[in-house]
């Protein structure tokens, strides 16, 4: 039985606003607003919403959780979503996520991109031409320090990268990051900013263009549009608190 209301008029108004916002910041920085690409974070809200928001013409989705997010693929596969995967990845489940997400922000460490490389070579060739599918990754930069264990450390960034642009399967599109979470509003900006420097730095360093820059949520994504951000991960200012 399905008790869960979901208030469309409220989360289309919501998610208008949010669009309206993100594009004022991203003209007051200077940028073109088509650079900037809103995700909405759907995580434990229901696939009812999706669809709404995805009716009304929003094509990016962030999930966390992989089970969650297979499930809603699988209940929404008449619609064209564009499938993010945002959450920490276990090693264990890389065979569930390769090839079904558009782009997984969240690869930290080498076994993980391994476990993934592996496991697209098991997927079919596509076409005549017997291509092999390509998944495009970001790395998830520990910008936050202490307390986070989410990310590379700034240290290990370069060497991973490296070894994971061998990867002929794997196409790292570039970084994300998360400030600490006591870290809201202008207090996140310079986290922001250093991973736009780690950004530029290591696109001269190994020479493959990284043009993605996936950082700024519902607390702080005005300052990481001012910083660069090329994706903002919004859940909380859309869809509203989350249910537990
Ligand atoms: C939940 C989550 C978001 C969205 O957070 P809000 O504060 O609800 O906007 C963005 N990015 C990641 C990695 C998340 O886990």
């Amino acid at each position: 039985m399905n008790e869960c209301h979901v208030d469309g008029a409220a989360i289309i108004a919501r998610y208008d606003a949010v669009v309206e916002k993100v594009a004022d910041a991203a003209r007051k920085a200077g940028r073109d607003p088509k650079d900037v690409n809103l995700i909405a974070v759907s995580k434990r809200h229901p696939a009812e919403a999706i669809s709404i928001l995805n009716k009304h013409g929003q094509l990016e989705f962030g999930e966390n959780y992989v089970q969650e997010a297979i499930a809603k693929q699988e209940e929404l596969a008449e619609l064209t979503i564009n499938w993010h995967f945002i959450g920490h990845l276990q090693s264990k489940k890389a065979k569930d996520v390769a090839g079904k997400f558009a782009l997984i922000h969240s690869i930290d460490r080498l076994s993980l991109a391994q476990k993934l490389q592996k496991r697209m070579e098991m997927l079919p060739v596509s076409g005549v031409d017997g291509e092999r599918k390509v998944q495009e990754i970001l790395l998830q930069v520990n910008i936050g320090d202490e307390c986070q264990k989410s990310g590379v450390d700034k240290d290990g960034l370069f060497e991973l990268a490296e070894k994971v642009a061998a990867f002929p399967q794997l196409r790292i599109r570039g970084l994300m990051g998360m400030p600490p979470a006591s870290c809201i509003g202008e207090e996140a900006r310079p986290f922001f900013n250093n991973l736009r420097k780690l950004r530029d730095e290591l696109e001269t360093r190994i020479g493959v263009p990284m043009e993605h820059l996936s950082m700024g949520m519902t607390q702080d994504y005005v300052q990481a549009i001012e910083e660069g951000a090329t994706f903002v991960r919004i859940g909380t200012e859309i869809f509203g608190p989350r249910p537990y």
